[in-house]
């Protein structure tokens, strides 16, 4: 197996497809060379295989050969050598892993220079001030990335030289004081290390590549992977490339650029440029850019070849595209492409537009794969009310969505108010990677600098938070930002942002709800044909309002209504009687009540969904949560201040209080229990049926019994609700067409499936219970020991939040085929969390599950999310 291909390599496959061997940069770096035969500087990609080898068992053993013969083509190619005291080459070191990790992974420019070597590229290109501008980039990026060197230290230095010279900009430093810079650097490099900066162009190469290699495992990195769920045993590849300059003068420059809108999606090229830069500069957000539009004036012809790159890009991918190039005094050259990042609405748009382009002419069934769930979330998500208020400034606005929180101006300090349950939005010059984390605790975040490109920008539209970026006006400092009338703003203080029009205001702005595009409709309609027939979505709603919800959202029916959200609030006391009844005549009197309201809830909700199927949960939780808390009664006793009725109450408390209560008198145990509690369900819900037909509606009622472990349990129990059915109904009982299914919640329940379909109209699977007890973790408790495992990288998903496959995913996979073995119509569904999670939807279409049933709000995902699935295995 080789280790290192050239860019210009004959692969069998198309290279974009090599993602996994090549790295997402790569790949498209070798597609764009070998099959575009676009202008991309020669280089050479080192495979993930050589980096999951160094991490197991350290440096590759036919790595330095293999790198050393690539070498060598390349300087065969262009005629210089690395290192080379004339006319030396110079590198750059990429990483790039399957993913897109933005700004995870660090590059390194301009490899290749030494003391000697500087010489020769400020002779041969004959400006001495480029040649040291380039050498003093490489001694801090490579002292800070490859030698851990901190990057103030280089900081200061340059700001101190600025500062002599009377510099304000980089691009005014003249050869001397650059010269000062360099020498400074490497100073700098031998106190930290107690090593001189490598001189030897192949100890560099083979640092720099070391580097990347173990970036992988930077807690950055790892944290990113966490929260995107990027396995970790994926590896990044690193791509070597020979140099191009875009600071060698005004004729030079670089930039960043989208072949369509990110933002809406509009089909117009969009993108950042600078003149006289080098590529991190336009990323890194520390100086202002220019529009694409500008380039079209400075730059005409190159201008034009981009557009025409642009259009072969987009035919040859179908998608849009986010690309990095660079000028060389005059010369295009493409440095990365990779599909785009894109905002909600871009998404949807662009989906649609494609289908149309006369160029593309993309499927539905394309189509609907340029969208991902998340996008939908985004366009469903709230923006800020109209006010009156005077902005605090305005920037530019980067993702999309609104956010009110107290403005924080430290990732670390963030991440602890979050914690802490403040709503944060976290305020920052610009973001990197090390804010990360304060990313993810804050609702938005707020920069003065950088453009839609910047990390702050990518990474937040990554995520679907909301950020305004850019916000020049602004002056952040360590704990307070300034505007331009001189308000200043401490941290701590409450402010407003607008992702979507880039306003920020002082204070609480209230939030409203957002008008979806149009195109959310016709993605959706495609999505709904594509999956007919295949994966149902209902969802999971215990209330009317609910249920009007989720059928305005497309839910096809509710695969949950949990009834217990139906026995609280003024409720309360009547459910205590009923727990607390001496005599069955008491126990009777308090269900008679209960039965009252408890059919008129469900005449409200069969209305909301006439014509849908209901499933209707019976009593789940353990008991004791309608009763106080046994402990805080004891205190109250303890002091003397127990009323009177209040000692039942403890009896009542002390009586139902289990050691392990989601092991305990929940479900059908508790059903069994409370004997009449069932069946005064199942009365409310017929009765309500009946007076749904008798309006003239169509009620379609599932009965769901939870919990359920064995076929004894489920005999007795669906033998009250078919009597109950038949007392309340008559003969009207065939016309109501009730069906009586169980959920599978406990793996018993999963491996017993054939005897329970024996009984069994329908199963749905309820996944967290399952996963709580297939795995044995507590639920409520597990939070700490699966921070920890997601840290260690025990697990690599949480799965409470996605289904974990081979284990909780195995047994659903039994339950079904077992069930429908004893009853091949059986109807299954799944009705945890994982039904609202892409990745199980698509385990579950795989597994011939009927319907998936979801929180509301997540039901326009799962719509698209199942068609993908359903599109997705049909053509691997
Ligand atoms: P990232 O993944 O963070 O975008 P890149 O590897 O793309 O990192 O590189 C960072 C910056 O350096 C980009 O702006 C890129 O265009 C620039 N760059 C990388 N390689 C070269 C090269 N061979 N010549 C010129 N610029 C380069
Ligand atoms: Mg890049
Ligand atoms: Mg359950």
């Amino acid at each position: 197996m080789a280790l290192v291909y050239a860019f210009d390599f004959p692969h069998d496959a198309s290279p974009r497809a090599l993602g996994e061997l090549l790295g997402g940069k790569g790949a498209n770096l070798a597609e764009m060379t070998s099959v575009l035969r676009l202008p991309v500087p020669p280089g050479f990609t080192i495979t993930t295989d050589a980096c999951r080898e160094y991490l197991a068992s350290g440096w590759p053993s036919g790595l330095d050969g293999a790198v050393a013969e690539h070498v060598e083509r390349l300087e065969v190619a262009l005629g210089k050598r690395l290192g080379d005291a004339g006319d030396p080459l110079l590198v750059s070191v990429r990483s790039g892993a399957k993913f897109s990790m933005p700004g995870m992974m660090d590059t390194v420019l301009n490899l290749g220079l030494n003391d000697r070597s500087v010489e020769g590229l400020a002779t041969q290109t004959g400006d001495e001030r480029f040649a040291l501008d380039s050498y003093r980039r490489l001694v801090s990026m490579y002292g800070r990335i490859v030698l851990g060197v901190p990057a103030d230290h280089f900081d200061l230095q340059l700001d101190e030289v600025k500062a002599r010279v009377g510099a304000s900009d980089d691009g005014q430093l003249t050869a001397d004081a650059l010269a000062d810079i360099v020498q400074a650097h490497l100073r700098a490099v031998e106190a930290f290390t107690g090593e001189p900066f490598p001189q030897d162009p192949a100890t560099q190469l083979r640092g720099a590549i070391e580097a990347v290699f173990r970036s992988w495992l930077a807690p950055r990195a790892v944290r990113y992977r966490r929260r995107e769920q990027i396995p970790d045993d994926l590896g990044t590849a690193v791509n070597v490339q020979a140099m191009v300059f875009g600071n060698r003068g005004d004729d030079s420059g670089t930039g960043v650029a989208f072949t369509r809108d990110p933002s809406t999606g509009e089909p117009e090229p969009y993108g950042d440029f600078l003149v006289n830069a080098q590529g991190e500069d336009v990323v890194a957000g520390t100086r202002n850019t220019l529009p694409l539009a500008a380039m079209a004036e400075r730059f005409p012809s190159q201008h034009a070849q981009l557009l025409e790159i642009f259009d072969r890009l987009e035919r040859h991918y179908r998608d849009m595209l986010d690309t990095e190039f660079t000028i060389e005094q005059g010369t295009l050259w493409m440095l990365q492409v990779r599909v785009g990042k894109r905002t909600g609405a871009a998404a949807l748009r662009i989906a649609v537009d494609l289908t149309t382009d006369p160029r593309l002419r993309l499927s539905p069934r394309e189509a609907i794969l340029r969208v991902r769930p998340e996008h939908l979330d985004q366009v469903l998500h709230p923006h800020l009310q109209r006010t009156r208020a005077t902005p605090l400034g305005t920037g530019v606005p980067a993702s999309p969505g609104a956010a009110v929180g107290c403005a924080y101006f430290d990732p670390d300090r963030a991440a602890d108010a979050a914690d802490r349950g403040e709503r944060v939005v976290l305020v920052r010059p610009e973001t990197s990677p090390e804010d990360v984390h304060g990313m993810i605790a804050a609702e938005g975040i707020l920069t003065s600098r950088g453009g839609m490109a910047s990390h702050a920008a990518v990474v937040a539209r990554g995520w679907g938070k909301p950020a305004v970026c850019g916000a020049e006006s602004l002056t952040v400092g360590p704990d307070s930002f300034t505007t331009a009338d001189g308000t200043v703003v401490h941290e701590g203080d409450t402010i407003s942002i607008d992702g979507s029009t880039g306003v920020i205001y002082l204070g609480e702005v209230g939030l409203v709800e957002t008008e979806p595009p149009p195109e959310l409709e016709v993605v959706l309609g495609w999505a709904d044909e594509l999956r007919a027939g295949r994966l149902g979505v209902r969802a999971n709603a215990d209330t009317p309002d609910d249920a009007a919800r989720a059928r305005a959202f497309g839910a096809e029916g509710i695969g949950l209504c949990r009834t217990e959200h139906m026995f609280l609030g003024e409720r309360l006391p009547v459910v205590r009687r009923m727990i607390l009844a001496d005599t069955p005549d008491e126990e009777a009197a308090a269900l008679a009540e209960l039965l009252e309201v408890q059919r008129a809830d469900f005449v409200a909700l069969l209305e909301a969904m006439d014509g849908l199927p209901v499933t209707v949960r019976l009593l789940d939780p353990p008991l004791h949560e309608f009763l106080p808390s046994v402990d805080e009664l004891l205190v109250q006793q303890a002091r003397g201040l127990l009323p009177p009725e209040g000692e039942a109450l403890l009896a009542a408390a002390s009586r139902w209080r289990e050691q392990n209560p989601m092991l305990g008198t929940r479900g059908v145990r508790l059903g069994i229990v409370k004997a009449g509690l069932y069946r005064m369900q199942v009365r409310a819900l017929v009765e309500a049926a009946l007076v749904r037909r008798d309006a003239g509606g169509d009620p379609k009622v599932e009965v769901m019994i939870p919990l359920v472990s064995t076929l004894a349990e489920l005999e007795l129990t669906r033998q009250w609700v078919l009597d109950e059915v038949v007392q309340v109904a008559g003969e009207r009982a065939a016309e109501l067409g009730v069906l009586v299914g169980t959920m599978i919640e406990t793996p018993r329940a999963a491996l017993r499936a054939g005897e329970l379909a024996q009984v069994a109209e329908f199963f749905s699977f309820g996944t967290n219970d399952l996963t709580q007890m297939t795995f044995g973790f507590s639920r409520d408790d597990v939070a700490p020991v699966l921070e920890r495992y997601l840290e260690e990288g025990l697990l690599t998903v949480d799965p409470f939040a996605s289904i974990d496959e081979p284990g909780v995913g195995e047994l659903v996979r039994t339950g079904v085929e077992r069930g429908r073995l004893t009853r091949p119509d059986l109807k299954t569904g799944v009705c945890g969390e994982h039904g609202g999670d892409p990745r199980s939807i698509a385990f579950f279409e795989s597994i011939g599950i009927d319907y998936v049933s979801c929180s509301p709000f997540r039901v326009p995902g799962a719509r698209l999310a199942a068609a993908q699935a359903v599109v997705a295995r049909a053509e691997p």
